[in-house]
């Protein structure tokens, strides 16, 4: 392993006493971010004003931290951009697939699936009004369920809850057989595993930077589209910036040559300036090392759960190799578990109706944290110490 997270570890702001299992959920911040968002607020929006755009690279920049990502995503370069939120990517992404494969109206996914991803083909299915389905079947079962009705599979390679793993590989290749198109959500994946988009031959792949990859609350969305299709995807959301020629405010729209097409409007320049320091982590490590780290990490951690907390139902694939980077329990006093886990200090999340989520991130966390949290889980557990009324009010994020 060549990757030294010890040293890694020391560019995190990492409140003393917490061990935070739940950079699955938002990553902490990065030291550098803060001098580079106060420079950039500073030097660059301060003094530069409107000729940031140029002077500052801001109009270029969700290219160029695009490509940044290309290197843990395996895209290739100049086919990946940040912007927006991941749900509008999900929405650009698969309206771009529905209209290459006009003839077919099923969109085949998961019940594992994040809810915003079937909220937004909900949407755009009811705004097309061209008959599409959207075919819900149980993770296990995508396979069997692709056919030639299926236009397109739009599927989060690691399950939320549960981080159980597709194969990327397989049913990508099952879904070209049978003349459908792939949509990826890399939420899950992105700066937990290694993806390589190109290899699997992914025709569309999405996600979000402030999970994992750290880039902080508000961090831009990432759509990719493979070099194959990259100029003939529609656009659904034609907005200026994905314009051919953006400043020669025309009257009608173009779409721009490749990936750019991908981009709507203005970025958001504060976010990409703590996206861009957090990837200077990402790019002193090795995939490949964090990923054999964290499962390390996770295997440690149901190892020493498994004799201590029998309570706690996994929920997560045991066999490491097809599980992401966090591991959830069945308890069916989660929430109030949580509570009185971050209460002392150990971080994880709630996700209804009844998963203890942590997630395991070896940029920052080691086996003196993860040891440390199962001591402390093994007391709360043991002792029932969940079981008291502040525990049970349930905030407005979980
Ligand atoms: C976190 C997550 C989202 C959230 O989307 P935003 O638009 O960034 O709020 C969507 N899909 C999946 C699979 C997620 O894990």
């Amino acid at each position: 392993m060549n990757t030294p997270f010890s040293m890694t570890k020391n560019l995190f702001e990492l409140p003393k006493d917490m061990i935070y299992l739940d950079g699955n959920s938002l990553g902490p911040l990065p030291k550098s971010a803060i001098d580079r968002v106060t420079d950039m607020m500073k030097r660059e929006w301060g003094e530069m004003l409107i000729t940031g755009w140029n002077k500052a690279g801001w109009m270029q920049q969700p290219v160029d931290l695009g490509n940044r990502l290309g290197r843990l995503t395996g895209a290739e370069k100049d086919h990946l951009v940040v912007g927006d939120t991941l749900s509008i990517k999900v929405y650009q992404a698969l309206a771009s697939a529905l209209a290459m494969r006009p003839d077919r109206k099923v969109i085949l996914t998961d019940s594992g699936n994040f809810p915003s991803d079937l909220y937004m083909a909900e949407g755009l299915v009811k705004s097309l009004n061209q008959g599409h389905k959207l075919q819900v079947v149980a993770p296990e079962e995508i396979a069997q369920h692709i056919s030639e009705d299926v236009a397109v599979t739009l599927i989060t390679e690691i399950d939320y809850r549960t981080g159980r793993m597709h194969n990327m590989t397989d049913i990508t290749a099952l879904a070209h057989a049978a003349g459908a198109l792939t949509i990826w959500d890399l939420a899950h994946s992105a700066g937990a595993i290694e993806v390589d988009l190109a290899k699997a031959k992914a025709d569309f792949a999405v996600g979000c930077t402030y999970k994992y990859l750290n880039g902080g609350p508000g961090s831009p969305g990432f759509i990719y589209v493979a070099p194959r299709h990259s100029s003939i995807a529609e656009p659904a959301l034609s907005g200026w910036l994905g314009h051919a020629a953006p400043f020669e405010f025309e009257q009608n729209y173009r779409a721009g040559l490749s990936i750019e097409r991908m981009r709507v409007g203005t970025p958001g320049v504060i976010a990409s300036a703590s996206l861009d320091s957090a990837l200077d982590i990402w790019d002193m490590v090795e995939m490949a090392d964090v990923r054999a780290a964290s499962m390390e990490l996770s295997n440690l951690f149901i190892n020493t759960l498994k004799t201590s907390c029998p309570m706690l139902k996994l929920a997560s694939p045991r066999d490491a190799k097809i599980r992401g980077s966090q591991v959830s329990f069945h308890f069916q006093d989660g929430y109030a578990a949580i509570q009185a886990l971050i209460a002392r200090g150990v971080v994880g999340d709630f996700r209804a109706p009844d998963i203890m989520r942590f997630g395991f991130t070896p940029l920052y966390i080691d086996k003196d944290d993860v040891l440390v949290a199962c001591k402390i889980i093994a007391d709360v557990m043991q002792n029932s110490l969940w079981d008291r009324s502040e525990y049970k009010i349930k905030a407005k994020v979980t």
